[in-house]
């Protein structure tokens, strides 16, 4: 069998082979996905969508945020965070709905209602309250009024209009949350996110059972795989905010593979959910580190390995060196060398010779002195989020400087590597 012989096969859900597999979403569309992978068939893909996606998508927090940034779903509508019938928080017997009008601008509206009242015997006070809007409904209100009432329409007495304005009404809204359900959906991103990054993932034992939490949606089972964070705290994140922009409109997956908590993807919906999901006991530690970006604005998702984060967000390393002078007169006679323009330390192409005091060529350049002393190297973080290491050179060792030729002794490097961006 060739590698990845198995994912363009079998469905990475049901795990039977198919013929028709579709477009999935890995973060679904309506909260801005840009990730996609075809390897789910036509029927897990329709399933994800109804019973896994949809969790997550009519989540309350997700609703508010799409309605906050203007996130249409597959309908192309807004979806509307205030649906359901509320009450004036001044008078909770007045039932108020908050519509969104074609401009989804949000538009208070009093839902119609009837009370009757036996003001005296044979005498029924009929209060009617309907919406501004719904004025040419109050004939139809009126006849419904006298067939209940067997009244003809004409005995009813019309006594009283009175029209009333809420200016900046308050509404008291009462919401339900789902603090567990729609874990499931991260699940599922996590799940897919590992299976396309990481080939030989799909054959673990607990792909194998996440795959079967995810086909039947077996809500009750999620919560053992999404154990880290309750899906509301973004303060997992904290750790990485020096370089990944959780403000700014962009998910994050980001898979780790480490030794101690073996497979996990962290995921980071933005203005959303933040949790941690354990994807198996296996370290799969080749893996390192993989981080999806998934750019809302630029309308992209991307991979990005350890490597091209660090070249992506961290300056190439600038070196510089520590000096030892003998007198205080050849320190003053450097310092003014180094002031002149055309200093530079003698290079051959990358390289950066170093010689004994004699003048001597020795084997190891200033790199290779490094790479060999990494053991004793001190490593700290700047302010600003870049990293410094400091190498001790062990001899007495000697770089040359142009123009003049001369040798000047080097005690350490510091190796300076500044924060530029963020991903
Ligand atoms: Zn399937």
């Amino acid at each position: 069998m060739r590698e990845g012989d198995t994912v363009q096969e079998l469905c990475i859900i049901c795990r039977k082979e198919s013929d028709e597999f579709s477009d999935e979403h890995v973060i679904p569309d309506s909260l801005g996905g840009y990730y996609h992978i075809y390897s789910v068939c036509k029927t897990c893909n329709s399933n994800m969508g109804s019973y896994v996606d949809s969790k997550l998508v009519n989540h309350s927090f997700s609703e508010f945020q799409r309605f906050l940034l203007g996130w249409k779903g597959k309908s192309s509508k807004l979806p509307n965070p205030f649906s359901g019938t509320h009450s004036l928080s001044e008078d909770a017997e007045k039932k108020i709905q908050v519509r969104l009008d074609k401009d989804n601008n949000l538009l208070p509206y009093s839902v119609t209602s009837v009370a009757y009242e036996e003001v005296e015997d044979g005498l029924t006070k009929v209060n009617i309250c309907v919406d501004a809007s719904d004025e040419k409904k109050l004939d139809d209100i009126l006849k419904k009024i006298s067939k209940k009432m067997r009244v003809p329409l004409e005995g009813l007495e019309k006594i009283d209009r009175k029209v009333e304005t809420l200016e900046r009404p308050s509404i008291k809204c009462s919401m339900s949350i789902d603090l567990d359900d729609f874990k499931v959906g991260l699940l599922k991103i996590a799940y897919e996110f590992a299976v396309d990054t990481v080939g030989e993932y799909f054959l673990d034992p607990e792909a194998v059972e996440i795959s079967k939490v995810l086909k039947s949606a077996d809500y009750s089972s999620v919560e053992k795989y999404v154990a880290l964070g309750n899906g509301f705290d973004h303060s997992l994140f904290d750790s990485l905010r020096e370089y990944i922009d959780l403000e700014c409109r962009k998910h994050y997956l980001i898979l780790l593979g480490t030794e101690s908590h073996g497979l996990l993807c962290l995921i980071h919906l933005h203005g959303m959910f933040s949790v941690g999901v354990t994807l198996s006991n296996s370290s799969y530690s080749e893996t390192m580190a993989v981080i999806g970006v998934n750019d809302i604005d630029g309308k992209s998702f991307r991979k990005v390995s350890m490597l091209d984060l660090m070249t992506e967000i961290f300056s190439p390393p600038e070196l510089r060196f520590q000096y030892y002078f003998e007198t205080e007169n050849d320190m003053r006679e450097f310092v003014e060398l180094q002031s002149q323009d055309d200093f530079c330390f003698f290079r051959e192409g990358d390289r950066i010779p170093t010689f004994d005091r004699g003048g001597v060529a020795m084997p190891s350049d200033i790199y290779e002195i490094m790479k060999n002393s990494e053991h004793l190297v001190n490593t700290e973080g700047t302010d600003e989020g870049g990293i410094v290491n400091s190498f001790p050179l062990p001899d007495e060792i000697f770089v040359k400087i142009l123009p003049s030729g001369k040798l000047v002794q080097v005690v350490s490097v510091r190796e300076e590597i500044r924060k530029i961006s963020k991903l």
